[in-house]
């Protein structure tokens, strides 16, 4: 009995689920991974055992499971990344352009292996008609889950710190899976009946310059995945922004805190009234309060429409903006050709078809994984660049650093647009990336600082600085506080020559 084909087949089961906490095994001493192994092992088996009573929902569920926790086990094992109900959004958010961008040789081979052994898997348990005794699943149960909880409760205490990343049934494969996909869905629902923005328009506000001797350009470009630390003018002890170093009029105020360290969660933040105390987003973006205010609008994103058409929530907070150009509007380069340098002529025929004032919100590509295909040749100054994986990690910030020098001839080509106009251009990343700090690379977990630690840097032109003496004053007496994505929102406005009544946000030029 003990070797049927059923207690086979959940052995292996079982073996290939505990296989996959490999990561947190590895790094514990070898006492304690060999009894977290056995935990594993027999926690699996026995859960498999009582799944297996339902044997016609256990042979669909747990093959769908095996292939889900291959790929999460790829993500954190090689990547570090953990499955989350985030990461599950950036999935479904993902664009096909990105999706192959993420596509390494040892990622398609992970892919490969999930439909093999899932496959498997399914014909393995069809198989399965005996049902396995019950009486040792219980048994071991009855011990396992005491330790699992005892474990959660005093999880302050070293002997459970060093257990909880392999055997907690929140970290654990298959049941991490579970736990995103379920509040993964509880999410995507709140999400998808929650109220539509108001209009930014109906926020309190009175025009504060209304006497510009020639209207005001102001231009917001929102980065991505830039690190604040890899900025020369930051301090980088690498040439990664020569124009921007340059110029006079640029201040640049170091590292600032981003809101998440995902697209999706921060940039509605960033352009609208929501801050870190009240994140909930019922506002949409600023241009409909700049549209109130006698601005013309207009959003350039390297973002294809199809992404935006559907509901987004960059989508749901762009506003009204009057002109909407997308990439795919303006250029056939697939996500992988594309680079931001693309959109100098889109921003150019915008400002030479507008008069008045103008208030454009430019959507970039920055600093994307992966890096190397962000940038033109004129760009690439660190070299080798080329990588396929993680393993070498100079050449992985070799491209990266080559990206932000990209953003910085980006910036440089508008301000000289505009540079013999009244002019602002605010840039501001959406979140950081990781570098292989500890192991860990890209973006999308909160706790890491490199993921969070922005740029923003802010340039005016001569004639700005003339006509708005005292918001240059405003601005300079900022450099070097501690700020975060919190003032994007509420400084853009005020630049814009538009003051907030009765606001509780961190305006830059009080009432
Ligand atoms: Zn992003």
């Amino acid at each position: 009995m003990l070797f049927s084909r059923t207690s086979v087949t959940l052995a292996l089961l079982a073996t290939a689920f505990a296989g996959m906490m490999y990561l947190p095994l590895s790094q514990m001493p070898p006492a304690y991974a060999a009894f977290c192994f056995v935990y594993l092992l027999l926690f699996h088996y026995s859960i498999f055992s009582l799944a297996l009573r339902l044997r016609k929902i256990t042979a669909i569920l747990l093959p769908i499971l095996l292939f889900l926790s291959i790929i999460g086990s790829y993500l954190y094992t090689f990547l570090n990344i953990k499955i989350s109900d985030n990461l599950l959004f950036l999935l479904i958010e993902t664009t096909a352009g990105e999706a192959g961008q993420a596509l390494t040789p040892a990622f398609i081979a992970a892919i490969l292996a999930a439909v093999i052994l899932s496959t498997g898997a399914y014909y393995g348990l069809k198989r399965c008609t005996q049902p396995p005794s019950l009486k040792w699943p219980i048994l071991l149960l009855i011990v396992l889950i005491p330790i699992n909880v005892a474990l959660s409760k005093f999880n302050k205490y070293p002997l459970a710190r060093q257990l909880r990343p392999a055997i907690a049934t929140k970290y654990a494969f298959p049941f991490c899976v579970i736990d995103s996909v379920a509040n993964f869905s509880i999410r995507w629902v709140q999400y998808k009946t929650r109220p539509k923005p108001q209009s930014s328009a109906l926020l309190s506000s009175e025009v504060m310059k209304p006497d510009q001797r020639e209207p005001l350009t102001l231009i917001f470009v929102i980065g991505e995945s830039a690190r604040a630390d890899h900025f020369q003018i930051n301090g980088y002890p690498r040439e990664t922004t020569p124009r921007l170093a340059k110029e006079e009029n640029v201040l640049t105020y170091g590292a600032i805190r981003s809101f998440a360290a995902l697209t999706r969660i921060s940039v509605p933040v960033m352009l609208t009234p929501a801050t870190t105390k009240h994140p909930k987003i019922t506002t949409n973006s600023f241009l409909d309060l700049f549209v109130k205010h006698g601005f013309s609008t207009a959003w350039i994103s390297a973002n294809s429409r199809a992404v935006y058409s559907s509901d987004m929530p960059t989508t749901r907070i762009m506003g009204n903006a009057q002109k909407t150009i997308f990439r795919n509007d303006f250029t056939t380069a697939d996500y992988s050709s594309f680079r931001d340098e693309m959109m100098l002529p889109v921003v150019k025929e915008v400002l030479s078809t507008t008069d008045g004032k103008r208030a454009i919100v430019v959507h970039t590509r920055g600093s994307h994984f992966q890096y190397h295909s962000k940038y033109s040749q004129k760009y690439r100054k660190f070299t080798p660049d080329k990588y396929s994986g993680y393993d070498n990690l100079k050449t992985v910030i070799n491209a990266y650093d080559n990206s932000i020098i990209a953003t910085d001839g980006f910036l440089a080509d508008i301000y000289d647009m505009v540079r013999n106009q009244n002019a602002l251009v605010i840039y501001c990343s959406d979140h950081g990336e990781s570098l292989g700090e500890d192991g860990i690379f890209m973006h999308g977990n909160k706790k890491r600082p490199e993921q969070r630690e922005v740029p923003l840097i802010i340039w005016y032109s001569d004639k700005y600085k003339q006509l708005n003496p005292d918001y240059v004053a405003a601005l300079k007496n900022q450099v070097g506080k501690a700020l975060s994505h919190d003032v994007l929102f509420p400084w853009t406005v005020n630049l814009g020559g538009i003051a907030l009544k009765n606001t509780s946000l961190p305006v830059l030029i009080p009432n």
